[in-house]
């Protein structure tokens, strides 16, 4: 008797094998058989016949870290498959924190009421008193841990739906330790003190390091002072997972950047400490300080890359990365074009008073200044080529301009200035909406996830269909539609010539190099996470004005033996684990 059976699926297993017709049957929250089951009694009964069934998909490069709490749902990573989310990255944790919370890239709305800026994004240090009552007022949210083990706790007892896989965050072992005053070289005495906080989240049963060595106060870290953290996290089997350093821009102002010297550090670590290296989300690893990347740049960029990779194999270093499927970054969007311009929208009061003022022409000028002065990094940082590449109109009421960059509108009609067309652009439609592009084109992202050792990945955060995180429109920020189908979007767009490669790497692949045994694989023994997928129905439905959307063609979501989503609806199943075995 089983509790569920999945029947005459086409199962792809996540080991790269062909693919066969088989059932799979459920007991409890494991793969307890697979083969002919017929006649077999279950309490559920899916037929699958017609549908690939395989593994539920593994994120390698995910933030489910605190907002999985706030939106325990997890309706983005569930309604696409996936069902692992390997967290804490790119430096960020839920824990440890101490007496100041540092920002990890989510909490927009809560930091901006904490602490209203106009000319900065957002500050990276909070007093924690402040943000527990911002958690509370905003979210409802008893920020009442300190620890990684109390976080777990909590976690454990409040629910959620994805397996949330924990690496610590060099960032808040930092912050821990060294507080506010944290924008330096560590003493030895500091140096310690981390090591012995890294010692406490591996007992509890964290999985390795992580860091983000672009971000404060990461950036601040020498080598030496990672290596020391990586040997802790090795002793407990742990690895050491990278957001590696690719210029100095927080520390010096200097926007060099060198993202292949950063790989090389990564590298570096993992040999000195012995320990597995993950680098995350890889970028271009070519200077683009001088100005725009061309095609050749990109494709020299990846090869360059991928033989980085391969010597340090040889080397006997173990090394992955992942990849984001797509040409926008995994985080967020901001689909108003008035963003831009968002200092001088929020001076304004309302975009109806800014389209006043920037009519004015000694106003433009005294904006365009500050633009050009670097007072607003979204128009830029001083030294660095203006990013009107990167700015793609979606939708504007001059259709000439839609699906165009600001570099190419500017090249159409003859404009010379990057800060007056974003205000003439601005004008013509103040409500124009965009798509801000990574740097990734097509070409290089095929490029870069053509290696045996990489996967896609979403750099995404927990979120629902309603999250609710930036300020309100047009200053809106929303989730990136990485959120909601980075996994099919690879599926269609990137997949490998076999459906069952193409799985492998989202499964079986990161499964292994994380060092988690009983998932990632259809066969009996393994954790039951398990996806029913209608493959010639899949579309991500990717839109880039309301990135909200569920995927078309994910028909089941199976985590830990239960149903949690049921064609694009979410059962209300909270059946994730916290991946965190305690060692001695
Ligand atoms: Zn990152």
């Amino acid at each position: 008797m089983y509790d569920l059976l999945i029947k005459n699926g086409k199962i792809i297993d996540g080991t790269g094998v062909d693919a066969f017709v088989a059932d799979v049957g459920i007991v409890g929250d494991t793969i307890a058989a697979v083969g002919d089951l017929d006649g077999e009694q279950a309490v559920r009964t899916i037929d699958a016949e017609g549908k690939v069934v395989t593994p539920g998909f593994i994120d390698p490069h995910s933030h489910n870290d605190l907002n999985m709490l706030i939106w325990p749902e997890n309706e983005g990573n569930v309604m696409q498959g996936v069902t692992t989310a390997i967290s804490g990255n790119c430096g960020f944790s839920p824990a440890p924190v101490e007496d100041v919370y540092v920002f990890s890239a989510w909490e927009y709305r809560l930091c901006y009421e904490a602490e209203p800026s106009v000319y900065t994004e957002v500050q990276f240090f909070f007093d924690l008193e402040k943000m527990k009552e911002q958690f509370k007022k905003v979210y409802d949210f008893d920020l009442d841990y300190k620890t990684l083990p109390e976080y777990f706790e909590k976690a454990t007892r409040s629910g959620f739906s994805v397996n949330y896989y924990p690496f610590v965050g060099h960032n808040n072992i930092r912050t821990a330790v060294m507080g506010r005053d944290c924008l330096r070289n560590a003493t030895a005495e500091e140096l310690e003190k981390m090591k012995l906080i890294m010692h406490e989240c591996m007992k509890a049963g964290a999985r390795g390091l992580s860091t983000g060595l672009d971000y404060p106060p990461g950036c601040y870290a020498t080598t030496e002072e990672i290596i020391e953290l990586a040997k802790v996290a090795k002793e407990y089997g742990g690895s050491y997972i990278t957001h590696f350093r690719s210029s100095k821009v927080f520390i010096t102002g200097d926007p060099t950047s060198e993202p292949a010297e950063g790989i090389k550090e990564a590298i570096r670590i993992g040999r000195d400490a012995g320990i597995k290296v993950h680098l995350s989300h890889m970028i271009p690893t070519k200077n683009s300080s001088k100005g725009e990347l061309t095609v050749e740049d990109k494709l020299l960029a990846a090869t360059e890359a991928k033989d980085l990779i391969d010597e340090a194999v040889r080397d006997g270093v173990e090394i992955t990365y992942d990849v984001i499927p797509n040409t926008v970054v995994g985080g967020h969007i901001v689909p108003t074009f008035a963003a831009v311009l968002k200092p001088w929208l929020l001076i304004a009061g309302s975009v109806e008073q800014a389209v006043k003022n920037l009519s004015i022409p000694e106003y433009a000028d005294v904006v365009k200044k500050e633009m050009k002065a670097g007072k607003w990094p979204f128009t830029g940082f001083p030294g660095r080529p203006t990013p009107e590449a990167s700015y793609c109109l979606i939708r504007h009421k001059d259709e000439s301009m839609q699906g165009r960059t600001v570099k190419e509108i500017m090249a159409e009609k003859g404009w010379e200035c990057f800060y007056q067309a974003v205000i003439d652009i601005f004008l013509a439609d103040p409500y124009a909406r965009m798509k801000y592009l990574a740097g990734f084109d097509e070409i290089w992202l095929k490029e870069i996830l053509d290696h045996p050792l990489a996967m896609p990945s979403s750099d995404t955060f927990s979120y629902n269909s309603d999250s609710n995180i930036g300020l309100d429109p047009p200053l809106e920020k929303l989730p990136s539609v990485n959120n909601f189908c980075y996994a099919i979007r690879y599926l269609l767009n990137y997949g490998k010539e076999r459906l069952e490669d193409s799985i492998y790497h989202m499964t079986g692949l990161p499964a292994k190099s994380f060092g988690i045994d009983d998932r990632g694989k259809i066969a009996a023994g393994c954790k039951a996470d398990v996806v029913v997928l209608d493959y010639d129905r899949l579309a991500t439905n990717e839109d880039y004005v309301e990135p909200r959307r569920f995927p078309d063609g994910v028909e089941y979501v199976i985590i830990n033996g239960v149903i949690t989503g049921d064609h694009k609806k979410h059962t209300g199943a909270k059946a994730g684990s916290v991946l965190a075995p305690r060692k001695a």
